[in-house]
């Protein structure tokens, strides 16, 4: 994260660092604090009540825009929120008078991503004159969008300034600059490595990126290069070894489908040395998102609480009751910190 503010200050950008991929870790958010992030933001108010509870001071930001229902609990616990709808912003001014707090909104863009935020240029400018001269408990602090999620829209610089320019159509209407431009997630670095981030766009929201490194969609989608520099080893999975037997790699039998109801491909390799691991698929998810460190291991399938690993090209002889270590994608890191099943052992703080 250090890295990142680092990268981020050279270009006049703020960062908001986000915990939701740690399920919200409060070391993670303490981290961020003292790595320089301005804000510690997550998708789950109970994850940011953590991250109050553990002392962090920086203000909290709502990064999913909020439930109605949980309103009265997100003015309680955070500072600032993103907002993509008239009906919760009348509703959040209730809130915020009746708790007697001021509530720092962020209106969203939707730039074609097509998850939150406001479609049309001239609705949010709308909404955001609203918000200024109507609500007084409401204070809209800036605008912002997000890019490269469910709609893989890549952070171009064309996006950027589209934002720059729809922030400029606020300013204009409100009669004063806003105090932020907030340019989306981890993949709107792309624009900055590059040299061609408007100057207006001043806070980024960062999470994915500090925990995956190079195993992030920057390098394995993107090819970037500029965060080689970071590890991927920020979370390793350890599971432990239940079974070693040697046995085909081709079922045998009249084939149906598998646990998930899925009819995978199996490729016969004749009998091979296989690992069975106590960890499934209801820790992690995908077995695509474990990247085994011993060399020669190869993850091959997976059931909810079973992970079948091929041993047979390992240097290094694997026992029953051995740990093998994994590193991991965003998506495992996600589901593995969220998971009863898994410990966490938090080194160095
Ligand atoms: C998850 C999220 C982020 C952080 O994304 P990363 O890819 O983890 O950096 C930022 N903004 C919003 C709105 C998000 O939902």
């Amino acid at each position: 994260m250090r890295t990142v503010v680092g990268w981020c200050k050279e270009a006049g950008i703020d960062v908001a660092g986000v915990t939701k991929a740690t399920t919200g870790m409060a070391t993670a958010a303490l981290d961020y604090e003292e790595c320089g992030a301005k804000w510690i933001a997550s998708s789950r108010l109970e994850q940011l009540e953590r991250a109050k509870a553990a002392g962090v001071k920086l203000p909290l930001l709502m990064i999913r825009v909020p439930m109605i229902s949980e309103l009265e609990d997100m003015v309680r616990v955070c500072d600032y929120s993103l907002q993509s709808s008239l009906d919760t912003l009348k509703a959040l001014e209730t809130e915020a008078l009746k708790q007697d707090r001021t509530h720092n909104v962020i209106l969203m863009a939707d730039l074609g991503d097509l998850r939150e935020g406001f479609f049309e240029k001239e609705e949010l400018v709308d909404v955001a004159e609203y918000v200024e001269n109507k609500l007084d408990g409401v204070h809209l602090a800036g605008i912002g969008t997000n890019l490269g999620c469910v709609g893989s829209v890549k952070p171009t610089e064309e996006k950027m300034l589209m934002l720059c320019d729809w922030a400029a159509a606020v300013e204009e209407a409100i009669g004063r600059p806003l105090e932020i431009v907030s340019g989306g997630a981890t993949s709107s670095l792309i624009p900055l490595f590059d040299g061609v981030m408007p100057k207006k766009i001043n806070m980024l929201r960062i999470g994915a990126l500090v925990f995956c490194g190079p195993m992030e969609d920057l390098r394995t989608c993107y090819g970037r290069e500029e965060a080689d520099v970071l590890s991927d080893e920020v979370f390793i999975l350890e599971a432990e070894v239940i079974e070693t037997n040697t046995k085909p790699t081709h079922p045998i039998g009249e084939l149906g489908v598998d646990a998930f109801g899925q009819k995978p491909h199996y490729v016969d390799r004749g009998r091979r040395r296989r690992a069975i691991l106590a960890i499934g698929r209801a820790d992690y998810g995908d077995i695509g998102d474990l990247v085994p460190q011993l060399e020669g291991a190869e993850v091959v399938m997976a059931s909810g609480d079973h992970t079948i690993v091929d041993i047979e090209d390992c240097k290094e002889f694997i026992r029953v009751g051995d740990i093998m270590r994994f590193k991991l994608r965003y998506s495992a890191i996600l589901r593995l910190t969220a998971s009863e099943n898994v410990t966490i052992k938090e080194k160095g703080r």
